[in-house]
């Protein structure tokens, strides 16, 4: 053998397949069939619907191969799509992956990405079922189907919220943000700064907490936020058909987003209201439902911070700065933000 790294142009597809069948392993729960035949044949369980959803991330524009490693991109590839499934209050189970991958791609990187989604997978127990492999000209594409299960009459969906609902956010915001920040300026040392940006390359999705918010059937609304505060709350509004005002001074974020922010230049609020990619989980609950909501978020060990609340649709999307005055929040953009009009 030589020490040159072996491509995988030169291994064949049919060899690479097998290859990651074999790295893949043995089937999961409900996999009658897996990687090898025509399609994989599983077997939902009863009284459940299936959830199915995908992401495609694409070299250059969703991520840089020298910023993230195989590992960390094969774990993020699932999470993402976790994070929806949470969304729904689902159970995750099945994934289909497409790879489309530059020929003088190392094979190490293959073994190293499968082994991220693996161990992403057995945190989650969701077994990979099929895919498809494809040469690319260009970049390195990844693209994950995943599916999932939940019971119909405890699906949480996007419409649902109504005036007077509180609005409920699970962890901390602005942390993914802040990563991107640290990630592209290169100056990283300090262990405040791995924390964040393993927050942006490796997000945790809120499985279990989707879950357990969709059995306690207090939830009216959810959504996963995963282009940011503002932009996932007027997603939630839009499909509800209300407005929704939040209150500046009760974001939650933790003290090392703030220091990243200054020494920036930026102001805090910009990361964790646009920052996005924070995976974390959007609520509207009754205000009689919401403390019972945040203690059995707090019981279980994530922290729930009630954020503001929905209203007529008339009154739009707006926010309580600390200084009491309100503006209307757009869904992109801090500068359009605080450069427009204050209202009342
Ligand atoms: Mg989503």
């Amino acid at each position: 053998m030589s020490e040159r790294e072996v491509e995988i142009g030169e291994i064949g597809e049919f060899r690479l397949i097998a290859r990651i069948a074999e790295l893949v392993g043995q089937r999961g729960e409900g996999v009658l069939i897996g990687i090898g035949d025509d399609t994989a044949l599983l077997e939902p369980s009863r009284d459940f619907c299936l959830l199915a959803t995908c992401d495609v991330q694409v070299e250059g524009v969703h991520f840089l191969r020298e910023a993230i490693s195989p590992s960390q991109l094969g774990r993020r590839t699932l999470a993402i799509n976790l994070s929806d499934i949470a969304a729904m209050g689902g159970i995750p189970r099945w994934a289909i992956l497409s790879l489309v991958l530059p020929p003088d791609l190392p094979l190490s990187w293959v073994d190293e990405f499968y082994a991220g989604l693996q161990s992403e997978g057995q945190l989650f127990q969701v077994s990979l079922v099929g895919g498809n492999l494809s040469r690319s000209p260009g970049p390195l594409i990844v693209d994950l189907t995943l599916f999932g299960e939940v019971e119909p009459d405890i699906v949480v969906e996007r419409r649902g919220a109504r005036p007077g609902d509180l609005l409920l956010v699970t962890g901390e915001l602005g942390l993914a943000g802040a990563g991107l920040l640290l990630l592209r300026g290169k100056e990283v040392s300090r262990e405040e700064g791995q924390e964040l940006i393993q927050a942006f390359l490796t997000p945790r999705p809120r499985v279990r907490e989707g879950r357990l918010i969709a059995t306690s059937r207090l939830a009216r609304a959810m959504i996963d936020l995963s282009d940011g505060l503002a932009s996932d709350l007027h997603r939630l509004c839009e499909a509800s058909g209300v407005g929704a005002r939040i209150d500046a001074m009760r974001l939650p974020f933790p003290e090392s987003v703030r220091r990243v922010a200054r020494e920036r230049g930026i102001e805090p609020l910009e990361l964790v209201l646009f920052g996005g990619e924070d995976y974390e989980l959007l609520v509207a609950v009754s205000p009689e439902d919401a403390p019972v909501l945040v203690r059995l978020l707090e019981d279980a060990g994530v922290s729930a911070s009630l954020i503001g609340e929905v209203c007529p649709q008339s009154d739009g999307i707006s926010m309580v700065f600390p200084d009491g005055s309100v503006r209307p929040l757009p869904s992109a953009g801090w500068d359009h933000f605080v450069r427009g009009k204050p209202h009342r």
